[in-house]
């Protein structure tokens, strides 16, 4: 099939989005890079602290207006943004698959997600309300009010480069909070054109920034003293000393991390319907994703039913079309990165060396079409692998799948929940008891059951639990409402 038009024709040097205006920055530059064409498609600047800094003063000299515009004039800018990502729904999937790799209609399905969040957000004047009670002692009425507290940041990664700040910014502005989001150097395209939508809803001067930047900018954003929270994404080894860095300031923290994520099969599944699901699970995504399948555990002693199971996965995982995204007929993209590559290919070596089978390699990737195997995997498929070995407790990040066998449901969950993290799990069967009894034991944050594991609605948190998620309250819905607001309450006595 052919190529869709790529929206982005030249290089151009990305600016900072900072007080309404698109400011070019003083910052060495890096590049952003097609991993499917390994094209340059624009320079990225890593922005100075001064740079920062103006950032995060317009935020704040925004602040007192926007919180005093009414819920509904705050909903009515997301409307209009809301209004604007429809119109652009194509450019801005197509710019991700360019960016980040992800084929077309995982782009599509991102794009989806991330409008949702803006949607659910205009829904201000209902969510921010609060509540109260009269006659809390003769004459006396107690109520609480949620305001909000002012400017919040947010700290990117790469695998979703449209969608997870969305997670949190739509919140934020609505609750009438001021926002500056510094997006993954590696993908930071999708953003700019967010930006550029956020900049023509109309938004005041200052509600919105955007500043891009890796370690160091993060870094400075998050030490500033007007920085009243922060929401971030991203790995376990940086999230765990983000958190650390807030508890010491002493400000708000989301912080939603890596993942090891278990999928169960019971022999009581129906695995033509199962199949598919595990396959968007491990593979979507090129296995980039915090809520991706990791660890198979297909459960029972009966060799029949895992051999059955076994090979319809590898299978349907050979046949996986691999190549460039914006090929609508394609399955999986490549890596973000030659580095994401070179860390998924040590993972299957040591696997290998711990004494894995592996039953299907997609080191050397059959690719459609004529690029660069740069960045490119195929799935691969380990079995005989133990939750103690590294490739079964460690966060891969990529198209590897580990098979397991348990004897039991018991046993099933006792391996996932001896992982350190716990972000999601999933599994299959027709039994009501048996999906009742593992959403119950199951030690994580989201649980599919039936349906592999797929991203909570924006009206529902994005939860995570271990070392998944360091907090209280979670990105989207209700969570990021109370997170974004401060509650006080009101004791009033009539006379
Ligand atoms: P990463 O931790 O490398 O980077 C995340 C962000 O942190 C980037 O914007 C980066 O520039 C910034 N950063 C880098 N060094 C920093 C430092 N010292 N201090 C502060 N910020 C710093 O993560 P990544 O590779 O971009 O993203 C992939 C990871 O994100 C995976 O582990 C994945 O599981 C996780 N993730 C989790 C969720 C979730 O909801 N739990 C969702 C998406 C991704």
């Amino acid at each position: 099939m052919a190529v869709l038009e790529e929206p982005i024709k030249e290089v151009t040097l990305l600016k900072n989005f900072i007080n309404g205006e698109w400011v070019e920055s003083k910052g060495e530059v890096e590049d952003v890079v097609n991993p499917a064409t390994q094209k340059i498609l624009a320079k990225v600047p890593m922005s100075t602290r001064d740079e920062v800094n103006a950032a995060i003063k317009a935020a704040k000299e925004a602040f007192p207006d926007w919180r005093k515009t009414t819920p509904l004039a705050r909903a009515r800018c997301l409307f209009r943004l809301k209004e604007l990502l429809e119109e652009h729904f194509e450019e801005l999937s197509r710019v991700q698959t360019m960016e980040h790799g992800k084929t077309i209609d995982e782009s599509r399905g991102e794009t989806r997600r991330g409008i949702e969040m803006v949607e659910v957000a205009t829904g201000i004047p209902s969510l921010m309300m609060g509540y109260n009670l009269e006659d809390i002692a003769s004459g006396i009425d107690e109520y609480v009010i949620y305001q909000p507290m002012g400017v919040f940041c947010h700290i990117a990664p790469f695998n979703f480069p449209f969608m997870v700040p969305l997670w949190f910014f739509p919140f934020a502005l609505a609750t009438g909070n001021t926002f500056v989001v510094k997006p993954s150097p590696r993908d930071p395209i999708t953003q700019v054109k967010l930006a550029e939508l956020v900049d023509e809803a109309d938004f005041p001067p200052g509600v919105y920034n955007i500043v891009h930047g890796g370690a160091d900018t993060a870094s400075i954003l998050l030490e500033h003293p007007d920085i009243k929270g922060v929401t971030f994404v991203g790995s376990t080894q940086i999230g765990k000393g983000v958190y650390k860095k807030c508890g010491e300031i002493g400000r708000r923290a989301i912080i939603q991390t890596s993942a090891k994520n278990f999928m169960v099969v019971m022999p009581d599944t129906n695995i033509e319907a199962t199949i598919p699901a595990l396959m968007t699970s491990f593979f979507g995504n090129t296995g980039q994703r915090c809520l991706s399948g990791a660890n198979l555990v297909i459960v029972g002693k009966d060799n029949a039913f895992y051999n059955k199971v076994l090979n319809a996965f590898v299978d349907t995982a050979s046949k996986i079309r691999v190549g460039y995204g914006l090929d609508e007929s394609i399955q999986m993209g490549p890596m973000q990165s030659i580095d994401g590559k070179q860390r998924v290919t040590r993972y299957i070596e040591k696997g290998l060396e711990e004494g894995a089978k592996l039953t299907l390699d997609g080191r050397k990737p059959k690719i459609i079409g004529d690029y660069p195997d740069t960045c490119f995997l195929n799935p691969t498929v380990f079995e005989g692998v133990a939750p103690d070995m590294t490739i079964g407790k460690e966060e891969i990040f990529g198209p590897v799948a580990n098979v397991m066998r348990a004897e039991n449901l018991d046993e099933a969950i006792r391996m996932a929940n001896s992982s350190n993290f716990g972000n999601a799990a999933a599994i299959f069967t027709s039994s009501g008891r048996t999906a009742r009894e593992f959403q119950y034991r199951i030690e994580v944050g989201n649980v599919g059951i039936n349906i592999g594991i797929v991203a909570p609605m924006a009206f529902f948190p994005f939860s995570g639990m271990k070392d998944s998620f360091y907090g209280v309250l979670h990105g989207q819905g209700r969570d990021a409402i109370r997170f974004f607001t401060e509650s006080k309450v009101v004791i009033q006595r009539w006379f």
